[in-house]
């Protein structure tokens, strides 16, 4: 594989990220009269989607309870909705349902969806959360639910498929995307901007400015970078807790079971919402067998073969291996016994799923910031990252927000996002969820 010697815009990383910035920022440039077809090169050390964006169980939700997290959200999922098809995009919406401890979590979630325009329904209380979802499932069966969230947008896409589209919406506007090139390095004059990107296939030679998009690959990045393994994080009231890692790395446990897709339909025949419940009921398998009387979660969505989804995901301890990707991942061993568990425990059409469970690699590993939110900023003067602590399948509007950035303009939703945000203070609200990543 050859590369070329020099190019004004170099993106690293084929993931969601990194062709969604390439893309709009193709378009923009043609848009704006400001570069040729050539002008924006893609590299990966492998190929499109082969990081996580590939394997992502592919939720498109906004419910977070951080304001900016959800209207970043709402921008992606316009970008989702311009283009259904070419996304392999199912708008079937997202209904969360939560125990007690997240009633207020999800109550002011409703409430900002309400203000910012984003088309969702709140139903609280137990009687009426059943009501609620016997009128969608009448199978459904899980008790002591007391909120729920239904989200009218959203829904889930097929990781490679929109990958693909993504891939071809690139090409399509010019750009070039070269595989089987690792960047190893960077090359930088001494106000530390970047010159060249040094690659297994040689130096490419940077005429404006450097994208990086590495999914899990961050910390990589980060070394190359020469940015420190630990910060000093401000909090919100001034204290310092010095030394904290700034990555950190979970494996995401996700599994498949294989059924007939309709199975999983609602009353009328149609598609259902993607679901994710958190629950304090305690959770038994078909056979009796109490699998835990604490507070678990799952999520699931029907699939192309079947039902797909997954639980909690599980702290890496001590150094990670992330390559080849995603094979190095560990998910627990009774993770299908639990999921399964948790399915049926939802809607009796799942009883004795666990049979159906198909065994195979599931889940993968994600690189997560300091405070499990991303990073979105210039890291060096003409080099932008993008570290999304494993938000972003579902931020696919991230690129374009990129891609007005390089151009010169402002993104208000992207501004809270900043490094600097650890030395300010200015950090995200903390959820009641139990996942790392609400
Ligand atoms: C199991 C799992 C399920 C998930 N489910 C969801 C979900 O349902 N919804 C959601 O929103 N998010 C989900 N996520 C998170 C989401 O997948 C990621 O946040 C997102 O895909 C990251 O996209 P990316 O483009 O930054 O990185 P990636 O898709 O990982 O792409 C990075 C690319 O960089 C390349 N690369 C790395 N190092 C180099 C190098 N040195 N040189 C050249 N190329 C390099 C890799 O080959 C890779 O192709 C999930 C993640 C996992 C692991």
């Amino acid at each position: 594989m050859s590369v070329p010697s020099r190019s004004p815009y170099v993106v690293v990383g084929a993931g969601i990220h990194g062709l969604s910035t390439a893309y709009h920022l193709a378009r923009e440039l043609a848009a704006r009269g400001l570069g040729s077809d050539e002008d924006v090169l893609v590299l990966d050390k492998s190929t499109p989607g082969s990081g996580a964006s590939g394997i992502a169980c592919g939720v498109v939700r906004n419910n977070y309870f951080q304001p900016a997290m959800s209207e970043l959200m709402q921008a992606c999922v316009e970008v989702w909705e311009s283009d259904p098809e070419a996304y392999a995009y199912n708008p079937v919406g997202y209904i969360a349902l939560g125990a007690a401890v997240q009633e207020a979590d999800l109550t002011a979630t409703y409430e900002r969806q309400e203000r910012i325009g984003y088309r969702s329904e709140l139903v609280l209380g137990e009687a009426e959360v059943d009501a609620h979802m016997k009128g969608l499932f009448p199978d459904w069966r899980a008790q002591g639910v007391t909120a729920c969230l239904h989200e009218r947008q959203g829904g889930f896409a097929f990781n490679m498929d929109s990958v693909r589209g993504l891939h071809g919406k690139c090409l399509a506007a010019g750009v070039t995307v070269l595989e089987g090139v690792e960047v190893t390095g960077f090359a930088e004059s001494s106000d530390g901007a970047i010159t060249g990107v040094e690659t297994s296939e040689g130096t490419i030679e940077v005429g404006e400015q450097v994208v990086v998009a590495p999914g899990p690959w961050a910390r990589d990045f980060w070394a190359m970078l020469g940015l420190p393994e630990t910060i000093d994080i401000r909090t919100p009231s001034g204290d310092v807790v010095p030394d904290r890692p700034m990555w950190t790395y979970w494996n995401l446990q996700e599994g498949e079971i294989t059924v007939d897709p309709v199975v999983f339909a609602t009353a009328d025949g149609g598609a259902p919402p993607v679901i994710h419940l958190d629950t304090d009921a305690p959770l038994h398998t078909d056979d009796g067998k109490l699998v835990t009387d604490e507070l678990w979660g799952v999520y699931f969505k029907r699939d192309r073969h079947g039902v797909q989804g997954g639980a909690s995901p599980l702290v890496v301890d001590g150094d990670v291996e992330l390559d080849p990707y995603p094979s190095t991942t560990d998910v627990d061993p009774s993770f299908p016994d639990m999921w399964c568990a948790a399915l049926s425990h939802s809607m009796s059409r799942f009883e004795g799923c666990r049979a159906r469970y198909k065994t195979a690699r599931s889940g993968g590993v994600g690189a997560f910031t300091a405070d499990n939110f991303p990073v979105f900023d210039y890291l060096r003067p003409n080099l932008y990252a993008i570290l999304d602590s494993n938000h972003g399948y579902k931020m696919i509007g991230v690129g374009r927000e990129v891609a007005s950035v390089l151009l010169g303009g402002h993104s208000r939703l992207l501004y809270p996002f900043r490094f600097e945000r650890f030395e300010t203070g200015d950090l995200h609200p903390v959820s009641s969820s139990p996942y790392p990543w609400s």
